[in-house]
């Protein structure tokens, strides 16, 4: 079974629209395919409807930002139904907030100089209501003032530096409860990613679990060989079931192609028993 739960379209960040994305998975051998926008699941129908044509198989996502101890952490939700109430507003609620933290981010550019980040990201963003600080890296990039959205991101993007503004995203327990509210599997997306102490890693996935969350991304485009099997342990000894996920984003930002990410370790449970 070659799965892939995670990725992205031009609603949130990614390059494709939600059609080439089904496209082009199918084209690179995937079996079954979530689509995972930012906070955002308008593009799950175009999706879905591309996925049945081709026959692919297909799970509907999300990707939900959330604040935990001075960090952004990302939870996934698979197998939700886009269209529930609560998490409809719950999500209608935090691309609320990205407006807001936006103008900010575009007023601290403007801070070091750079005039015009705001609507300069916009041009980059496929949805208004979904602007990322990928959409102000890709505008500082066409500008010529980096070479790439990395080294926008390490140089101005990421906290301590003049493009970072705090935000308060959603509570973890609010996104785990409007994925299961909407009937879902909860994921912790890329574990490896998040800078926090290895106690505060420990309390993340606690109240992950306590939550009602079940799953954690094992393999993702964003570990490393070693990072995944730190969290496979940790899926062991926590008895979560495990995910397989490229986090693509687009040809040239993406380390990882859709379906072309390593497998799970073969004792864990794939998540996507719970989805067939
Ligand atoms: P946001 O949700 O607006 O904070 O943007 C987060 C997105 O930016 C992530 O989902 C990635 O697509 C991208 N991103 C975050 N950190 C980096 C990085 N260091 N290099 C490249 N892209 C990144
Ligand atoms: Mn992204
Ligand atoms: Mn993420
Ligand atoms: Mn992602």
């Amino acid at each position: 079974m070659n799965a892939d739960l995670h990725c992205h379209s031009t609603f949130s960040d990614g390059l494709l629209s939600p059609a080439e994305v089904v496209c082009r998975a199918h084209a690179n051998g995937v079996d079954l395919l979530a689509l995972t926008d930012h906070d955002e699941v308008g593009g799950i129908d175009e999706a879905q409807a591309a996925a049945a044509e081709l026959g692919l198989g297909f799970v509907a996502g999300v990707e939900i930002s959330v604040s935990f101890a001075d960090e952004t952490v990302h939870i996934v939700g698979l197998g939700i139904d886009h269209r529930h109430p609560e998490l409809v507003a719950g999500l209608r609620r935090v691309r609320a907030g990205r407006d807001a933290r936006a103008a900010r981010i575009g007023e601290a550019l403007a801070g070091v100089g750079i005039a015009g980040a705001l609507e300069g990201a916009r041009r980059f963003a496929g949805n208004p209501a979904l602007v990322s600080r990928a959409h102000f890296a890709r505008f500082l990039v066409s500008r010529g003032l980096m070479p790439d959205v990395k080294t926008v991101f390490d140089h101005y993007l990421v906290r301590g530096k003049p493009g970072f503004v705090e935000h308060e995203w959603a509570r973890l327990e609010e996104a785990v409860g409007w994925i299961r509210a909407a009937g879902g599997i909860a994921v912790l997306a890329h574990p490896a990613r998040y800078r926090v102490s290895a106690a505060d890693m420990a309390r993340l996935f606690d109240r992950f679990q306590a939550a009602g969350g079940e799953a954690v991304e094992v393999v993702s485009g964003a570990h490393t060989a070693e990072e995944a099997a730190r969290f496979a342990g940790e899926a062991r000894r926590r008895g979560l079931l495990a995910s397989r996920a490229s986090d693509f984003h687009g040809e040239k930002e993406s380390a990882v192609d859709l379906g072309r990410c390593n497998r799970l370790p073969p004792d864990l449970t794939p998540v996507w028993s719970r989805l067939l």
